[in-house]
């Protein structure tokens, strides 16, 4: 399986037990839970689908939910079905309709007339049509169309270039977030942050619910960007998300983007995700274009950990032959030099004290001894998570003690994740790691391996770097 990990999104199209089992065989090692579709009843089944084949394989699976923010969508339609938007034509932006029908499209939203100005461009189906805003009406906001088609029910509405002043956090939010909690899903992704203090709130939450699951805030929104280094500072991971970010900035700035998320992320050794998009015509072809290849690869070679996959593998025709392709190549831009060299040239992350030292100065010492495997130990996983962000090239392994924290590491770059028991001592402790070291057969007698660990066993951070031989005595016989 490549280091890059492929985060697939689950839906009609793969969310049986042998569509997870397949997908997972192929090289998904996450999967997201996309809180915008779906009902808790049928993603609860899900869930104990991927984990039964997470049983079977005897390999963990991260599993991420979506929470869906605020994100404005249209309304549903009526038996008439979906509209059509003619260019130059006159529609009605309408809180109060229930329903989208005729040149009336329902938006859902009590206060939508405060969020817009005259002459604001409303997009709407992820920028697919275009109105813009002509004057306000008592029952809603008069748009002329500026780009026409077809509009269906529960579109999404995106106001370009407007900070909009609704909660982080919605009614729905708080549902799935204790759905999330109660089937103990490894990560949790919010939408359409704004500021800092948005995911901070959904901390809290977290935490006020007595869990620790960590959060990876999506970045689609222009404001997001402005505040991005405060924000990558309180999350525990980030996603490109492309989709929505593409329609508020426009596709043109989308790539300069992209790459300086990716980089302040590498910088900060925080977790980051590349979505939207990446094998788009994968979702109705068995191959994917020449520009979609090249789209991965360059998002790996940038340094990204985690590259996603939405409705290609959720409702598209071809989710297995798409984590293939996408797992073809990422092993191939792995094993070339220009990603090693690429890699080297990403490794100044910011100091961060001890912590960030000691990890540093493993990552390097192990490269440079020969050692077979670098081995962090930690409770809670966080310090296998900062030696991954200076993508050492020797195998590294995370020593947990508990299945949430063996879930989680499986979304993180190049991480072996292993559960071993609880130790009454550093030298117990190292012993339990590279007896199962040995075990599964990735070192053997004579092996260097270098261990980090905090100085005392329930983990306070690494300070603490120690090389050993592997003891022949420990090896099997053949
Ligand atoms: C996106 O907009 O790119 C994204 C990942 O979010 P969602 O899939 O929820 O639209």
């Amino acid at each position: 399986m490549p280091a890059t990990r492929i985060l697939a999104t689950l839906g009609p199209s793969c969310w049986t037990l042998e569509g997870i089992r397949q997908l997972a065989n192929a090289g998904a090692s996450a999967f997201r839970l996309n809180f915008s579709h779906g009902q808790h009843d049928r993603l609860r089944e899900v869930v104990a689908r991927v984990r039964q084949v997470e049983e079977e394989r005897g390999a963990p699976i991260a599993l991420v939910g979506d929470l869906s923010g605020p994100k404005m969508r249209t309304g549903p339609l009526t038996d008439a079905g979906p509209i059509e938007l003619v260019e130059g034509e006159e529609v009605l932006l309408s809180p109060t309709a229930k329903a989208t029908v005729g040149r009336t499209i329902a938006v859902g939203l009590p206060d939508f007339a405060s969020l817009v100005v005259k002459g604001q461009r409303v997009l709407l189906d992820d920028g697919n049509l275009d109105v813009e805003v002509k004057g306000f009406e008592a029952d809603g906001v008069l748009a002329i169309v500026r780009h026409g088609g077809t509009l269906s029910s529960h579109k999404g509405i995106n106001l370009p270039g407007r900070r909009v002043a609704v909660p982080a956090i919605t009614n729905k939010d708080l549902e799935d977030l204790q759905f999330s909690l109660e089937v103990g899903l490894d990560w949790l992704a919010l939408s359409f942050v704004q500021e800092p203090k948005d995911v901070v709130m959904l901390k809290r939450l977290i935490a006020v619910a007595g869990k620790s699951t960590p959060v990876i805030a999506k970045i689609e929104k222009p404001l997001a960007v402005e505040n991005l280094a405060a924000i990558i500072d309180v999350s525990d991971g980030i996603m490109v998300a492309r989709g929505d970010l593409g329609v508020e900035i426009g596709p043109e700035k989308l790539p300069n983007v992209q790459k300086e998320i990716i980089r302040l992320a590498r910088q900060k050794t925080k977790l980051v995700i590349t979505a939207t998009q990446m094998l788009e015509s994968m979702t109705h072809s068995p191959r994917p274009t020449r520009a979609e290849a090249s789209d991965v690869a360059n998002a790996i070679y940038d340094g990204t950990d985690v590259v996603m996959l939405s409705g290609e593998t959720a409702v598209g025709q071809y989710p297995l032959e798409t984590v293939t392709t996408m797992r073809d190549i990422a092993l191939n831009v792995e094993a070339s030099s220009l990603y090693r060299e690429s890699m080297a040239l990403l490794r100044a992350p910011e100091p961060d004290g001890v912590a960030q030292a000691t990890v540093r100065a493993a990552s390097s010492m192990a490269e440079e001894i020969g050692a077979k495997a670098l081995v962090a130990f930690s409770a809670s996983g966080r310090t296998a998570a900062s030696i991954a962000g200076h993508r050492p090239r020797v195998p590294l392994f995370a020593m947990v003690h508990s299945v949430e924290a063996l879930r989680r590491l499986a979304l993180c770059w190049a991480i072996q994740p292993i559960l071993i028991g609880q130790a009454d001592s550093l030298k117990h402790l190292y012993r339990l790691g590279i007896d199962a070291l040995v075990r599964k057969g990735y070192v053997t007698g004579g092996d260097r391996v270098v261990l980090v660990s905090g100085s005392v066993t329930g983990g306070y951070g690494a300070n603490m770097i120690r090389v050993e031989e592997v003891s022949r005595r420990r090896t099997p016989p053949a």
